[in-house]
């Protein structure tokens, strides 16, 4: 940074870069424009915004005041799922409990998160409906569940609130200590170089992982494991043991490998009946 005094600490902009931050149907559109105020100021950039319910808007480019810049390059999409398409850390954000529990962060967990773990970039941190907040389907495509900790009798933040706080923990995880030893070309990391070119080694991407749940999903209904007339709460456990898992590309492939041969041994039984 060449307009910084020495003193002043630097920021990994490639952490920063590398973080979107994705707006699920949002109501009011100056909450869109006071989220892009919150996140310019923490340095993120990266705006995704699922069907909002009006936007372009003249109220979210008012409220947006100086960080007309990050509205206009957000990218609008109509669903999560394209949302978060090539996203290998998901975070989502949520002031209640949900009945299966999801594992569960504080924000300063998730900053070191996601400057510990280089390679699950991008990372994408999902917000909810200002009414509704975020729907448990849209929690269970997630990694993380992060709560801010708040009066317990009172624990809903104002979305754009919300996004400032989470942001600003993303801007803390980013700073630089002067001992870190930082290759911003390509991030920091403890792994060898030869191993991050390893490509099965790679962190699998949502839309891997989504693959191989949609996958499971099927190949489950044809061995009559799972009904989906009576789902209960098989889908939303199996998409927390993937949570949990943090795949790499390898290990989907190995899996739906193992499911792709279910599913011929399974239409050569049919055949043969
Ligand atoms: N009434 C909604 C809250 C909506 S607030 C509900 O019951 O869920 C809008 C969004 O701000 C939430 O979906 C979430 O993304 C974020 N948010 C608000 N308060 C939060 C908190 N305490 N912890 C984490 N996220 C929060």
């Amino acid at each position: 940074m060449s307009n910084s005094l020495s003193q002043e600490p630097e920021f990994d902009s490639q952490l920063l870069g590398n973080v979107k931050v994705v707006l699920c149907q949002t109501s009011h559109p100056g909450n869109i424009g006071a989220a892009a105020r919150a996140m310019k100021t923490m340095g993120l950039t990266y705006l995704v915004l699922v069907n909002p319910k009006e936007y372009p808007s003249h109220e979210a480019s008012v409220r947006s005041s100086g960080a007309l810049d990050v509205l206009d390059s957000a990218v609008v999409v109509d669903t999560i799922e394209e949302a978060l398409a090539d996203c290998r850390l998901i975070i989502g954000t949520s002031s209640r409990n949900r009945a299966l529990p999801w594992p569960l962060i504080e924000p300063r967990e998730m900053g070191e998160i996601i400057r510990q773990q280089t390679d699950a970039r991008p990372v994408a941190i999902v917000f909810g409906r200002e009414s509704t907040g975020l729907l448990n389907e849209e929690l269970q495509l997630c990694h993380y569940h992060v709560n801010i900790p708040a009066n317990p009798e009172y624990m809903s933040l104002n979305l754009a609130a919300a996004v400032q706080l989470i942001a600003y923990e993303v801007r803390l995880a980013s700073k630089i200590e002067s001992s870190q030893n930082v290759n911003t070309e390509q991030g920091y990391s403890d792994a060898p170089a030869d191993d991050l070119d390893k490509e099965s080694e790679q962190l699998a991407s949502f839309e891997e992982v989504n693959g191989l749940y949609n996958h499971l999903e099927s190949t489950m209904k044809q061995t009559e494991f799972y009904n989906p007339e009576q789902p209960k709460l098989l889908p939303a456990r199996i998409r927390r043991v993937l949570a949990k898992a943090h795949l790499n590309k390898g290990e989907v492939n190995i899996l739906r490998g193992f499911l792709s041969s279910m599913d011929k041994y399974i239409k050569r039984q049919i055949k043969g009946q």
